[in-house]
């Protein structure tokens, strides 16, 4: 990205081609330890660049399981599907079947941390899971007709490597906007991470574009991103969507 007189622009590479765009504002909606990799011209200053980089992603460093099954057997016995184990590789479970009811599926958070994953390998991990699914569920448990599992830590456009360990400050999350302006504020983080009061969740994601939203087409013009005196942990909710 960069910034020419009063236009931002971007170049990136799509499914291997080069495409560029540009703009009076640019909002950066990837979360900000990806957005403190990539490139800025002018540079951004250090605090802002550091700030980006310590800014956990929420949930990057998770792992989770999906075991598949014929039909939800557990309804037809009367549970929830749902549970906390303090054994066993996945901490807790949740009924993630269709609501037509036509298969079966259980999902499930791995508790281990992205390096023990890795040292265990991904047969390994799954056969703890079976037998934990056994263990908790009966003999129907430990009969998945698949498991899928996703590691989040390992997915490049979600985390970076630092992500791998547990989230560990999300009071960063929000304090991007003490930088605001950028720029002359023709650059923006929008990511949930930049949002003070739900940073990390669907919510936050939302927030932050709305602010954002709010800051340009208020003025229709870059230099109100402020939140104009409102404290931003106490910013309403209360747009509404069509
Ligand atoms: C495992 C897991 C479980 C979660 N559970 C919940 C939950 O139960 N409730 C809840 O509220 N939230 C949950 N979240 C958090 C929720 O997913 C996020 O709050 C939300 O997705 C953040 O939205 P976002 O737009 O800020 O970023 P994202 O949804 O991460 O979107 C960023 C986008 O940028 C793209 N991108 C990244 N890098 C680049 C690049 N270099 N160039 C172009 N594009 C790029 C990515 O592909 C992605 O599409 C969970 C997250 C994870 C990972």
């Amino acid at each position: 990205m960069s910034l020419t007189g009063d236009l931002v622009q971007v170049h990136a590479v799509q499914d291997g081609n080069e495409i560029a765009a540009e703009g009076d504002i640019c909002a950066v909606a990837v979360p900000p330890r990806l957005a403190c990799g990539l490139s800025y011209q002018p540079s951004l200053p250090e605090p802002v660049m550091g700030l980006l980089g310590r800014t956990p992603t929420w949930m990057a460093p998770h792992a989770k399981v999906l075991a598949v099954y014929e039909q939800p057997f557990w309804c037809h016995q009367g549970l929830s599907g749902g549970g906390l184990s303090m054994q066993g590789p996945l901490a807790e479970f949740h009924d993630a079947s269709p609501s037509d009811g036509e298969i079966g599926a259980i999902l499930g958070f791995v508790k281990f941390d992205a390096a023990k994953r890795e040292s265990l390998g991904k047969q390994a991990l799954e056969d703890l899971v079976i037998r934990q699914l056994g263990a908790l569920f009966g003999p129907d448990g430990a009969n998945p007709l698949s498991i899928h599992m996703l590691d989040w830590s390992n997915e490049t456009h979600c985390a970076s490597p630092e992500d791998r360990k547990p989230v560990s400050n999300p009071s960063l999350y929000g304090r991007i906007r003490d930088w605001t302006p950028i720029w002359d504020d023709r650059l923006h983080f929008i990511a949930t991470e930049a949002s003070r009061t739900n940073g990390g969740l669907m919510e936050g994601a939302i927030e932050s574009a709305l602010l954002f939203c709010d800051s340009v087409t208020q003025t229709g013009k870059p230099g109100a991103a402020q939140t104009t005196g409102a404290n931003p942990r106490t910013a309403n909710m209360s747009w509404e969507f069509d």
